[in-house]
């Protein structure tokens, strides 16, 4: 289909010059970009073709889609159901194991699909998912909804020497791996379905929980075969000083030197959260070409201590790899993109002191063209480039919070939200037109969460008590 987006207020190109073209317009053919310009010069150049579509984009701002480089499909049905006031450690063993351990194909699918919904509403053409349970379910809905993905199973195969007595007695045997053989057989298994039964925008990736939950075989394993398939490998590492900590207790040393130590790291590792980095390892990520998915929203919801210790504008001038994700809907409390690169702007300049730190382009080019780096497909997507793959999005400048426009990237990272993107296309094709999803009936999958979700959490015996008395 031939598509014609034109007379774009501004365009944000982040092509290699970073241009930003005022009144430009975009030709599409067969889902690629086939011109970008100055309004005049494009309608010039495409003088005498036929288009199908032509969008009025006077009032919009047109970029590339935002790519979320870590992202939790099955955790929508508990949004705001675990307490806002525990660690990442309660959180994880005695909320999210729990939950994880009950859910069902059926959930996986409704979680996925509001979740695929909530990423391409906001803004996010694109993402990495962090390993789900059911993996047909969750490529079904991806498929439904239409939006771009890397998609993986989750594997562990070390459980805790003292889990919570409240586990199930049958919750270690059903999420965690007795070897890393099956667990890598089983990851294979996964990739294989995402070849047979995706799209040209579905991926299967190697992914593991990480952290303190796999074995040195596993890790290894992990990226050998990812290594072997030509896909990404991706897992939580270095996401708190507390599990620093206790890594530095039991093999005496931080998380990334365990890893760099054991051989477990190449460059098609997207490493999550990697909050907890001595000042050496970020030498080690940038040598083995190792890229961050930042995660600051939840960073801060679970108190990781980021803008402690967080050590990401040092990585970023070290020149490795920074994309943004939003991680999980309950640990960060939203799939808005908009709100992460507001956060990475800002939240790394107070905790030095110095404004100039990280800042709105650098947020725009972590969501964007690093989110691509990550995905491996940096040559297809993150930016709009004539040849590149149509992914983009418009927001809608009409609105008061983002009137006066004196700086329009300052506009989009400080005084926007994914709720004012009104046209997002993936491949050429439009997903999201006029603010409204046009591949699902969302109202109909509304319905569905508001059923399913309260079941679930009381299948999992999981609730959680007001501290305001609610009648
Ligand atoms: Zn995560």
């Amino acid at each position: 289909m031939k598509l014609l987006l034109r007379n774009a207020k501004y365009i944000l190109t982040l092509d290699p010059q970073r241009r930003i073209l005022t009144n430009g317009s975009i030709s599409i053919d067969e889902g690629r970009i086939t011109d970008v310009g100055k309004s005049d010069d494009v309608l010039a150049r495409q003088k005498g073709e036929q288009f199908e579509r032509v969008i009025d984009c006077s009032r919009r701002l047109l970029m590339p889609g935002l790519i979320n480089t870590h992202a939790h499909l099955h955790e929508n049905l508990v949004k705001g159901l675990f307490p806002d006031n525990i660690d990442t450690t309660t959180w994880t063993l005695e909320w999210a194991y729990p939950y994880f351990h009950t859910i069902e194909p059926r959930d996986e699918y409704a979680s996925a699909l509001l979740t695929s919904l909530e990423m391409l509403r906001s803004g996010t053409t694109s993402f990495i998912e962090s390993g789900v349970e059911y993996m047909k379910e969750a490529l079904e809905a991806v498929k439904k909804v239409g939006i771009r993905a890397a998609l993986s199973r989750l594997a562990m195969d070390r459980p805790p020497l003292n889990p919570p007595h409240t586990w199930p007695t049958d919750l270690v045997d059903k999420l965690y791996y007795d070897s890393a053989e099956k667990a890598l057989a089983d990851q294979e298994t996964a990739i294989r379905l995402c070849k047979e039964e995706g799209t040209d925008r579905t991926i299967g990736w190697v992914a593991l929980i990480g952290k303190r939950t796999c074995t040195k075989e596993l890790y290894v394993g992990a990226l050998e075969l990812s290594q072997r398939l030509g896909v990404g490998y991706h897992f939580h590492m270095a996401s708190s000083l507390e599990e620093a900590v206790a890594t530095e207790k039991e093999v005496g040393c931080w998380p990334i030197t365990f890893l760099e130590n054991i051989g477990a790291l190449g460059d098609n590792a997207v490493i999550a959260h990697a909050v907890a980095l001595k000042d050496d390892e970020i030498d080690i990520l940038r040598r083995r070409g190792v890229k961050i998915s930042h995660c600051p929203g939840s960073a801060l919801k679970l108190a990781k201590g980021m803008t402690k210790i967080g050590k990401f504008p040092e990585m970023l001038d070290a020149g490795i790899t920074v994309g943004l994700g939003c991680d999980g809907a309950c640990s960060s409390g939203s799939m808005d993109m908009v709100r992460e690169m507001y956060l990475a702007a800002t939240v790394h300049g107070d905790a030095r002191m110095k404004a100039s730190t990280i800042g709105a382009e650098t947020a725009v080019e972590m969501a964007t063209i690093h989110g691509a780096r990550a995905m491996g497909l940096d040559n297809e997507i993150g930016s709009l480039e004539v040849g590149k793959k149509a992914d983009m999005i418009a927001f809608n400048l009409q609105q008061i919070s983002l009137t006066p426009q004196h700086d329009i990237v300052s506009n989009l990272v400080f005084s926007s939200n994914g709720q004012n993107v009104d046209t997002v296309l993936v491949d050429g094709e439009e997903l999201v037109v006029d603010g409204k999803i046009v591949t699902v009936d969302v109202q109909e999958v509304i319905e569905e969460t508001l059923i399913r979700a309260p079941e679930v959490a009381r299948r999992a015996s999981l609730t959680r008590d007001s501290r305001w008395p609610v009648s």
